[in-house]
C-alpha cells in the first residue's frame, strides 16, 4: 500500500471566506501516484473547516447568512469562549461545516457525484493556517 501526505497552506485576508481548494486537491492525487483507495482532507484548525458542497455562489452566500444566524460573531461578549479570543463564533461555525472529507480514490480520479466540489471555509482567517491531504490505497 502506498501513503501520501501533504500540507497546503492558506492565508485569507478576511475573517471568513469560502475557498475553492478542488483543483489543489487533485494535485495531490496526481502527485501521489495513487490509483485506487482513500483520500482525506482535513482542517488542521478548530476555526476552520473543510466541505463538499456545490460551487455555486449563491449557495456560498447562504452558508454565511446561515452561520451568522447560528452563531453570530458580535457580539464578542455573548460568548464565554472570548475571555482571552474573540473566536468562538468561528469554533462553533467549524463545527456544523465540519471537520473533513473523505473521497473514494478510482481510476486515479476524485470519485465525486456530479455537483460535489471540495471548498475549504476559513472561519477566523487573517492569518496562516494549514489543510492535511491524506491518501492511502495503490
Ligand atoms: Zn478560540
Amino acid at each position: 500500500m502506498k501513503s501520501y501526505r501533504k500540507e497546503l497552506w492558506f492565508n485569507v485576508p478576511a475573517r471568513r471566506r469560502i475557498v475553492h481548494i478542488q483543483p489543489q486537491v487533485e494535485a495531490c492525487l496526481a502527485e501521489s501516484g495513487i490509483k485506487e483507495g482513500l483520500l482525506l482532507c482535513n482542517a488542521m484548525h478548530i476555526t476552520a473547516s473543510v466541505f463538499i458542497n456545490d460551487n455555486e455562489g449563491g449557495l456560498h452566500q447562504d452558508f454565511e447568512r446561515w452561520l451568522e444566524k447560528l452563531a453570530p460573531e458580535k457580539p464578542y461578549s455573548q460568548y464565554e469562549h472570548n475571555g482571552f479570543e474573540d473566536n468562538g463564533d468561528a469554533h462553533l461555525k467549524r463545527t456544523i461545516m465540519g471537520r473533513e472529507v473523505v473521497v473514494a480514490v478510482t481510476n486515479g480520479k476524485l470519485d465525486l457525484g456530479p455537483w460535489e466540489q471540495i471548498f475549504y471555509y476559513e472561519l477566523d482567517g487573517k492569518r496562516n493556517k494549514r489543510v492535511l491531504v491524506k491518501i492511502i490505497g495503490e
